[in-house]
């Protein structure tokens, strides 16, 4: 299939009207953001809303990369090319620039969003795994009601998520923490494809010890935490053999499926690999 089954189009002007059209069409309806996702999924009749809802215009309130105390601040409606060229996240937040240096293509970063992406909850997608790893929190949104929800409970298995039928994703929220560096590795089998593994990672040093670890794996199957890892690092000097064993122990709770991009066994060890190189590179950062 290549065109979509018939759907209403509907363009909302701001999160109200948005929320306003979920709540009035019931669970038929989809948002749109950049698409990159939703209208493949149409054309090959994966999905077939009876309605969908474009939130393009909505970039105007929820496209932002902002300070603010303690956090950044991410509007859901931010492009991965604005992550990519965000001079706070390249200072601050290095995993992002790391990961949106290898997310697709520059068509699909023109348009794609981080609150689509997030949405999406594709199990080799980039962007789940470096929230993870930072310890992000996403904002829910209802007409009458917001949540923030951390990541941890934002995943709900493969391209299932906790945003209900009439609530939207607004913002992403990341804690900036002193003494922190982080670090995304991924390999391809192409430029800008999707994942073999990927590797997500964020340290806090305090008084020269890793006071916060965060490990997050993409496209090997499970949850995209990895506490063992974390653990293994937690409350030691951030040395080589402290790095080895939480890769391996990241190794070890990696659960892929063997496929055209390699078996599972190839997978699990790429996996180790490329948590080792993040945590090198996270710990250089944070030591800056
Ligand atoms: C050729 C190609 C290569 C790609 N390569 C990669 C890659 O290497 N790594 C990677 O991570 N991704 C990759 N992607 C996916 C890309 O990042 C998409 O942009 C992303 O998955 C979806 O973002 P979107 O804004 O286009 O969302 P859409 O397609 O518009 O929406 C996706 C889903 O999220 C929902 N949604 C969107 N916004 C919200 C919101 N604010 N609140 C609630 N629900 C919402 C929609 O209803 C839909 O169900 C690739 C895509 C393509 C086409």
């Amino acid at each position: 299939m290549q065109v979509p089954a018939a759907f209403e189009y509907e363009r909302a002007s701001s999160v109200e009207h948005a929320l306003g059209l979920l709540a009035q069409l019931g669970p038929g309806a989809r948002l749109l953001a950049g698409g990159h996702s939703l209208l493949p999924m149409m054309k090959l009749r994966l999905a077939s809303p009876a309605y969908v809802i474009d939130i393009d215009p909505l970039v105007s309130e929820l496209g932002y990369v902002r300070e603010h105390g303690d956090e950044v601040r991410i509007g859901a409606m931010t492009r991965h090319r604005e992550l990519l060229e965000s001079p706070l996240l390249r200072e601050k937040l290095a995993i992002f620039t790391d990961a949106e240096r290898v997310i697709a293509d520059p068509v699909v970063r023109n348009r794609g969003t981080i609150g689509g992406a997030l949405c999406q909850a594709d199990p080799s997608e980039d962007l789940s795994a470096v929230c993870a790893a930072v310890g992000a929190s996403i904002v829910i949104r209802g007409l009458d009601s917001e949540r923030v929800v951390p990541i941890e409970a934002f995943g709900r298995g493969p391209y299932r998520t906790a945003v209900g039928d009439a609530e939207m994703v607004t913002e992403i929220r990341v804690p900036l923490r002193a003494g922190s560096g982080s670090a995304y590795e991924k390999l391809d089998r192409r430029a800008g494809d999707w994942a073999v593994a990927a590797a997500g990672v964020s340290v806090t040093l305090t008084d020269g010890l890793i006071e916060r670890a965060g490990i997050a794996l993409a496209a090997v199957g499970a949850g995209t935490r990895s506490a063992e890892a974390e653990a293994a690092l937690a409350g030691r000097p951030p040395s080589q053999e402290a790095f080895e064993q939480a890769a391996a122990a990241a190794a070890d709770g990696a659960r892929p499926v063997s496929d055209q991009r390699g078996s599972a066994r190839y997978k699990r060890h790429l996996a180790g690999v490329l948590v080792l190189r993040a945590l090198n590179r996270a710990a250089e950062r944070a030591t800056r």
